[in-house]
């Protein structure tokens, strides 16, 4: 179990960085003061020091391992892999970018807005399983009827987000 502190008495149905960035609090890259590639060349991908379009081909990449719904983790592996071989080397300073600091730009911007839809859908997969787990009184075997009336409520709205999704192909 991870070590809970006084103020860390929550935790979340689904963290979408993975494990380990599960006290990450959402927030825009502009809030934080650390390196991101996406946000310090989307104005001037050109300024990238080589002549190939580095920015665009990881942007490319980002929203196409988006559409096959991949998680934010997942594709955070990959960016931060081609970034630290092939990128890196040709920006001024070659400064690091974390894979937190890719975790927040791709889920947070706006950019890459099927990476948060992926996300959310495996929020309510998760809530749902969790909500499932304390349905039945242990004791008596029965249904308890708060815990079902949130579950049923959960569901409905996962129906309608799912929907939402297929109407739009995912480009809400
Ligand atoms: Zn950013």
């Amino acid at each position: 179990m991870p070590d809970h502190g006084d103020e860390d008495l929550t935790a979340a149905a689904y963290a979408v960085g993975g494990h380990s960035s599960r006290k990450t609090q959402p927030m825009p890259c502009s809030a934080v003061d650390e390196f991101c590639f996406f946000c310090e060349f989307e104005g001037n991908p050109k300024a990238v020091g080589s002549d190939t379009d580095l920015y665009g081909n990881l942007v490319d990449l980002a929203t196409h391992l988006g559409s096959l719904h991949r998680e934010a983790a997942h594709i955070a592996n990959h960016l931060y892999e081609i970034y630290g071989s092939s990128i890196q080397m040709h920006i001024e300073n070659q400064p690091e970018w974390t894979r937190e600091s890719i975790i927040r730009h791709i889920t947070n911007s706006g950019q890459f807005k099927t990476v948060f839809d992926t996300g959310v859908t495996h929020m309510f997969t998760n809530l749902i399983a969790k909500q499932n787990a304390d349905l039945c009184d242990i004791s008596t075997g029965m249904v308890i009827e708060d815990n079902r009336r949130a579950f049923c409520d959960t569901v409905k709205t996962f129906v309608g987000w799912r929907a939402s999704l297929a109407k739009t192909g995912g480009n809400r």
